[in-house]
């Protein structure tokens, strides 16, 4: 391909994903980095997976994507922001991270790649091509970090210096050749330690990762089973997910609600009273959440994470 090409095919990719609504954007040449399946086999060495057992597997492929996609020369990574400010969740309310507030991203973001995939099947109509959104053994941060997307936050999240670190990631793995993004964001959490503080569960640690087991976003979504004793009563209202260390996070701030329709809900969560929560049938909960990442989590889970809030403060019950 020659460079005019390779340039132009750039600019239109990244043109299509704007028109797709996607915020950010970066593309990152695609090569084996063994270090990443290293960063997690040591995590989950040290048994901070929890009952995540399902990331044990496929740990070669995470540390070579050429794996994934047959002669993959790029990787396309694309940021969409979720940010949402309705009232917090109060009294009457159980909260639930704003990732949960808008229509399941998986669908969203697949969809919108696809799109773009295709122009890219057009243009090169012998590219070979994959969309990853939080499936596969895709180790996305780290790819959206060498696509100049932002940088590690201290809580382990992306951060991007214009748009915080309220957003979802998707991406194409391709064989395409492009223009390459390898201007890695400088790290801007500085002395900062506000989110580490805010942490309720102190889940966040020295390396910039996450001790799952210590997680309420993990322990409300994914762990199987009671949630531990220790953490009776530092869930607070919180039925689903966490963002208290985002929240504080000076570079969320400034942090826009989003616009993209495609993610609006067909039901604002927020507006669930503990009422509504408490009377809900399971037939309700899945025509309910349809749409929605809550159902991936069950109707089981989530009576089992009211169940440990009210417990603990049965007055609100
Ligand atoms: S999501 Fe909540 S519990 Fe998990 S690290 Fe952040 S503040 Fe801590
Ligand atoms: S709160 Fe501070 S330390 Fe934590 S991610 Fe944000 S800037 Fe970094």
């Amino acid at each position: 391909m020659t460079d005019a090409r390779k340039i132009a095919l750039t600019w239109k990719i990244h043109e299509s994903l704007k028109a797709e609504g996607f915020d950010i954007t970066g593309i990152a040449q695609a090569s084996p980095h063994h270090e990443d399946s290293q960063h997690i086999s040591e995590w989950i060495g040290a048994g901070k997976n929890g009952t995540m057992s399902y990331l044990e597997r496929n740990l070669d492929k995470r540390g070579d994507i050429t794996t994934l996609v047959e002669g993959a020369k790029s990787v396309i990574v694309a940021g969409l922001r979720y940010y949402s400010n309705e009232v917090p969740a109060g009294e009457d309310n159980y909260f639930v991270s704003r990732y949960a507030r808008v229509k399941d991203y998986h669908v969203v973001i697949q969809e919108k790649l696809d799109r773009v995939q295709k122009i890219i099947k057009k243009e090169v109509p012998d590219a070979v091509s994959r969309v990853f959104c939080d499936a596969g053994p895709l180790t996305e941060k780290a790819w959206a970090i060498r696509a100049g997307l932002g940088w590690r936050g201290r809580h382990s999240m992306v951060i991007n210096k214009d748009i915080g670190s309220f957003f979802f990631l998707g991406e194409i793995v391709t064989t395409v050749e492009f223009l390459y993004d390898d201007t890695s964001a400088r790290d801007r959490c500085g002395d900062c330690t506000l989110c580490t503080e805010a942490c309720p569960t102190g889940a966040i640690c020295e390396d910039r990762t996450i001790d799952a087991r210590r997680c309420i976003s993990y322990l409300t979504i994914e762990h199987e089973g009671e949630l531990p004793e220790e953490f009776r009563g530092l869930t607070e209202n919180i039925i689903f997910g966490c963002d208290r260390c985002q929240e504080v996070c000076p570079w969320n701030n400034k942090a826009v609600p989003y616009t993209d329709k495609e993610l609006a809900p067909e039901i604002p969560v927020t507006s669930l009273t503990r009422t509504d929560w408490l009377n809900m049938t399971p037939e309700d909960f899945k025509k309910t959440f349809k749409m929605s990442p809550i159902k991936r989590t069950g109707y089981k889970m989530i009576r089992r994470n009211i169940d440990f809030i009210n417990y603990s403060s049965p007055e609100k019950g």
